[in-house]
C-alpha cells in the first residue's frame, strides 16, 4: 500500500507556486500534468504526467496511489480537468480543494467586450478589427484558422505539429511571465487593432491587458466557465493550511 499522498493537478505558476511551498512540507506529494507543453521547470515531487484517461480512471488512480487529499490548481478554463476531479473526488471520497487565480477586474479606461466562448470572441473581433492579437491557447487555435475575415497574431508556448496553419496570420511562440513594455511594443508593432483574451487573473499574463488599455484597444474578453461544487481559494498560503489539514 502506497504511503498517503497530496495530488496536486497543475499546469499554471500558481500550482507550481504550490507545489515549491508543499515540496518544503513533511508529506509525500505527486504533481500531475496534461503533458501538451514542455514545462519550464518541474517541482521537487513525484512528477506524472498525462491524462488519467476519464474521470473514472482518476477515481481508480486515487485509490491506488493512496491520495488523502487533491488540489485542483489547473488553469480556470480548463474545465475538463477540474469536472473530472470533482467526479472521481466524490466517487473515491477524497477530499478536493480548487486553487486558481482570481479573475481581473475592468479598470478604467478598458474597454472589455464580453464574449461567451471562443467562437463569440472570434466573430466580435471580425465585427471590429482587422488585426487581432490572439493569445487564448493552442487548443483554441483551430477556430480562428480558416477564418480570412481578420489577420490573427497567435501567441503560443511553443511549435509542434498540433498547431493548425492560420490561413490568414502568423504563430509568434513565448512562454510568460510577458511584461508591460514588450507588450505595448508588440501590439503596436504589428499594428493590432483589437485583442482577445481568456480572464486567467495571473499577474505573468496581465501585460497584454494593460497595454490594450494603454492603446486605447478593445479586449474581447472570454467568459470563465462556470464552476461549481469544490471549495475555492485564491492563494497559495492558504491552500498549504488546507493541505496540512487534511495529512
Ligand atoms: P482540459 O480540457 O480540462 O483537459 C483535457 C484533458 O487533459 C483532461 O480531461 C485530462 O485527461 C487531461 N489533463 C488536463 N490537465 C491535466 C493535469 N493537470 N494532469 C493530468 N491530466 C490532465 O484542460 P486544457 O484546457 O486542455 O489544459 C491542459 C493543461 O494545461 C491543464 O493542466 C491546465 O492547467 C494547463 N493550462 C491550460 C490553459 C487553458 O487556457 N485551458 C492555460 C494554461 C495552462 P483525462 O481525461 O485523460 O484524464
Amino acid at each position: 500500500m502506497a504511503e498517503p499522498a497530496v495530488l496536486i493537478l497543475g499546469g499554471t505558476s500558481l500550482a507550481m507556486g504550490l507545489a515549491r511551498a508543499v515540496s518544503g512540507l513533511d508529506l509525500r506529494a505527486i504533481y500531475s500534468l496534461a503533458g501538451r507543453t514542455e514545462p519550464k521547470s518541474l517541482p521537487e515531487m513525484e512528477v506524472r504526467t498525462g491524462g488519467f484517461g476519464g474521470a473514472a480512471a482518476l477515481a481508480d488512480y486515487l485509490r491506488r496511489e493512496s491520495i488523502a487529499a487533491v488540489v485542483d490548481a489547473t488553469h480556470a478554463y480548463a474545465a475538463g480537468i477540474s469536472a473530472n476531479a470533482r467526479a472521481a473526488c466524490a466517487d473515491a471520497n477524497i477530499p478536493l480543494l480548487r486553487l486558481q487565480e482570481r479573475p481581473w477586474r475592468a479598470t478604467p479606461g478598458d474597454n472589455w467586450i464580453e464574449a461567451a466562448d471562443i467562437a463569440e470572441a472570434r466573430d466580435k473581433a471580425a465585427e471590429i478589427a482587422s488585426r487581432v492579437f490572439v493569445s487564448t491557447g493552442r487548443q483554441t487555435m483551430a477556430e480562428f484558422a480558416a477564418d480570412p475575415r481578420c489577420w490573427w497574431l497567435a501567441r503560443v508556448i511553443a511549435r509542434g505539429d498540433d498547431l493548425p496553419v492560420l490561413s490568414s496570420g502568423e504563430y509568434i511562440y513565448a512562454r510568460g511571465p510577458f511584461d508591460l513594455a514588450d507588450e505595448r511594443v508588440l501590439l503596436r508593432d504589428h499594428d493590432i487593432s483589437a485583442v482577445i483574451s481568456k480572464n486567467a487573473g495571473s499577474a505573468a499574463t496581465y501585460p497584454k491587458i494593460a497595454a490594450a488599455r494603454e492603446l486605447a484597444l478593445p479586449v474581447i474578453m472570454i467568459a470563465r466557465p462556470a464552476f461549481e461544487d469544490a471549495e475555492q481559494v485564491g492563494s497559495v498560503a492558504d491552500t498549504v493550511s488546507w493541505v496540512q489539514s487534511k495529512s
